[in-house]
C-alpha cells in the first residue's frame, strides 16, 4: 500500500497548564496551518527549548492543547543542546527527559517529556484492514529517492477512524532517505 511520507520537524505540543505560565492565562494558539490529520495544526506561536548544553529557539507549538506537554526533538537536536533523548511513541512520557521551555511571558519547567517520536503510520481501520495490519503492530516503509532510497524497519502502526494515511518521519530519517518535497512509500507487512 503506497503512503504519503510527512517530515515533522521539531515541535511541541502543550498542556492548558503549560500554555498558561508560557503564554498568558487562557491564552488561545494561533492557527497557521492545518495539518493532515484532522483538526491538528501549526500554530503562529513559537517557544525556545533549553537543555543542559544549549537551547534551540523558534520550536513550533502543535495544537490543539494536550493532556500533557511533549517536546518532539530530532536524535541531531536533542544531542545539540544536552538531552539524552529516547525514542517514544507519542504519549509514553513515563521516564523520559525534561527541559526548561521558554515562552513570551514565563518559563515552564518539564519534568518529562521530550522524546524522539518513534517512526509511526497513521491508518484508519479500513486501510488497516485491507492491508492485514492493527495498531500496534511494526512494519516497514520502503522509501524510493533519488539518491539514497531507504527501507524504515520498526515503524509502528496507530490506526484511528479519525487518522487519514500518513506515515510521519523526522528530519534526521528524513535526511537519511534524502527526501525531498512530496514522495510516498510502499508499506511492507
Ligand atoms: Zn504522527
Amino acid at each position: 500500500m503506497k503512503v504519503l511520507i510527512e517530515t515533522s520537524a521539531r515541535h511541541v505540543h502543550l498542556s492548558r497548564e503549560a500554555l498558561d505560565v508560557l503564554f498568558g492565562r487562557g491564552y488561545g494558539l494561533k492557527v497557521k496551518r492545518f495539518l493532515s490529520q484532522p483538526g491538528q495544526f501549526v500554530s503562529e506561536d513559537r517557544v525556545e527549548i533549553v537543555g543542559a548544553r544549549g537551547s534551540i529557539k523558534n520550536v513550533s507549538v502543535l495544537g490543539p492543547p494536550r493532556g500533557s506537554t511533549q517536546v518532539e526533538l530530532s536524535l541531531t537536536d536533542a544531542r545539540k543542546i544536552g538531552i539524552d533523548a529516547v525514542i517514544r511513541e507519542s504519549g509514553d512520557l513515563s521516564g523520559s527527559p525534561g527541559c526548561k521551555i521558554v515562552g513570551p511571558i514565563g518559563i515552564y519547567d518539564l519534568k518529562e517529556g521530550v522524546i524522539a517520536a518513534k517512526r509511526h503510520i497513521h491508518m484508519a481501520p479500513q486501510d488497516a484492514r485491507k492491508i492485514g495490519t492493527d495498531s500496534g503492530e511494526i512494519v516497514s516503509v520502503k522509501i524510493n529517492s533519488s539518491e539514497r532510497s531507504t527501507i524504515f524497519e520498526d515503524t509502528v502502526v496507530r490506526v484511528s477512524n479519525k487518522f487519514s494515511l500518513a506515515c510521519h518521519i523526522d528530519t534526521d530519517e528524513s535526511n537519511a532517505a534524502g527526501i525531498k518535497g512530496e514522495i510516498f512509500g510502499e508499506i511492507i507487512v
